[in-house]
């Protein structure tokens, strides 16, 4: 029993030295960006139906190597998930008058991406135990407007894709997978972004490899992949020569990813492995000592299942502790710094991101197309109160931490489960 007065109540926090940088880069990315920027060929691709329509060596060798690691028949990269995200969107020939299922509980892009196409976002609620979409609630906002499931697999936790892709055949939806916060995270032994018709990954500075900006799509499916190459890189000017049969919904942009991106990418590639190993690790050494705290709940991972962590979720019992949970996290964020490279953002939030259709761009249906389209003939709604287990998690009872990313000593890591246990106890000083 740690009797100390909490930080946050004055007292001496457990530690003000900032954690560890995360920072992945080293010889072998530096390396391999020099001899791309030596060979003064930074991108190879060209907006015209030519061998270099489909981008330089190094950008070619990177989408090889991450359809083998995947083992998909095709790997398109991009500029990043959002753009992927649009790309695959409009691959499925969404437009306007279309309903598109999303999830409410992800980075923005997610659900803005069908609006992109003037289609319209539908949010069905999550799940209470998995956070990713509930397989009940998607049934329930399916209408004959429907065209796609997009699927989030958020915080690294696979969705409940058996059930989402029995739902989709039933309807005949495409299922595409979002996949940023996941690589290599498995569903009942198989990789997510291999399950729906695309998966598509996240290079950001954030994930858990990067090239600072990128993104990179799967699909074994033909002609999915044709379509995301032509969205990807100026279509309209393909598919006269390329003999391209069906032109809707090809006109392009320039989602290209550079040749220094992809170096990068490629030595981040070897590199996902081991710094997977290291992270799982991490999240089971926090799930096993926050999970003795009456009160804090790890996440649920099913059988079968690989969770990859990008964040650990914790749920949190307002009525064990008898005070809210953002008083307990304000709490937490007293007691131990944030990161090097992080200082002003903790490394801990109370909840993750607002309910989507809670933002400006629902709320007053700022947009031209999508929602406000002529073509639109249901009658879709962002009210608060239509996804309640979404709400519930977000402000009340969920917590999210990003202390097991790679780099953390166990030293580090005893220091926030420190934390964690000085406020549990000390808790009567919060109420
Ligand atoms: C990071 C993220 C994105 C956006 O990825 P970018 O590569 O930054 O465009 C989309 N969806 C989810 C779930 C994410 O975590």
């Amino acid at each position: 029993m740690i009797m100390a007065k909490l930080a946050i109540k004055g007292g001496q926090p457990i530690r003000t030295r900032l954690f560890p940088a995360y920072n992945t880069i080293g010889a072998e990315e530096k390396t391999a960006v020099m001899e791309v920027l030596e060979s003064g060929n930074l991108s190879q691709f060209l907006g015209a139906w030519h061998k270099d329509f489909y981008g330089g060596p190094t950008v070619q060798k990177f989408e090889s190597r991450w359809k083998e690691k995947f083992g998909t028949q095709y790997a398109v990269s991009v500029n990043s998930n959002t753009s992927g995200l649009f790309t695959a969107i409009g691959a499925c020939g969404i437009q306007p008058g279309d309903e598109v299922i999303v999830s409410p509980y992800t980075m923005s892009a997610s659900a803005l991406a069908p609006v992109i196409y003037g289609a319209v976002p539908v949010f069905a609620d999550v799940d209470y135990d998995n956070f990713g979409l509930n397989p009940e609630s998607v049934e329930r906002c399916i209408t004959p407007r429907t065209r796609a499931i997009l699927v989030v697999h958020i915080f690294g936790n696979p969705a409940k894709m058996d059930e989402i892709m029995a739902i989709a055949r039933k309807h005949n939806l495409y299922v595409i997978e979002d996949c940023a916060q996941a690589p290599l995270a498995y569903y009942k032994n198989r990789l997510v972004g291999t399950i729906g018709h695309m998966g598509i990954f996240s290079l950001n500075y954030h994930k858990h490899i990067h090239t600072g900006e990128g993104g990179m799509i799967i699909t074994n499916d033909d002609n999915l992949a044709e379509r995301c190459l032509l969205i990807r890189n100026h279509g309209e000017n393909i598919v006269e020569p390329k003999g391209v049969q069906n032109p809707f919904n090809t006109h392009g942009f320039n989602y290209r990813m550079t040749e220094m991106e992809a170096a990068v990418g490629c030595a981040q590639l070897d590199k996902l492995d081991g710094l997977l190993k290291e992270r799982l690790q991490n999240a089971a050494y926090f799930a096993e000592a926050l999970g003795k705290i009456n009160g804090l709940k790890p996440p649920v991972v099913e059988e079968g299942n690989q969770h990859v962590y990008y964040l650990q979720a914790f749920k949190y019992n307002s009525e064990v502790f008898g005070v809210h949970r953002n008083t307990f996290i304000n709490a937490i964020k007293a007691e131990i710094p944030s990161a090097i490279l992080r200082e002003d953002t903790p490394l801990i939030g109370a909840g993750y991101v607002k309910p989507i259709y809670l933002q400006p761009l629902y709320q007053k249906r700022a947009t031209h197309c999508s929602f406000n389209c002529s073509k639109y003939e249901g009658a879709v709604s962002y009210e608060k109160g239509i996804c309640p287990v979404t709400e519930q998690l977000h402000f009340e009872e969920l917590f999210t931490h990003e202390y097991m990313r790679p780099g953390m000593t166990k030293q580090d890591m005893d220091d926030v489960i420190a934390a964690f246990n000085k406020v549990a106890e000390n808790i009567h000083e919060l109420k």
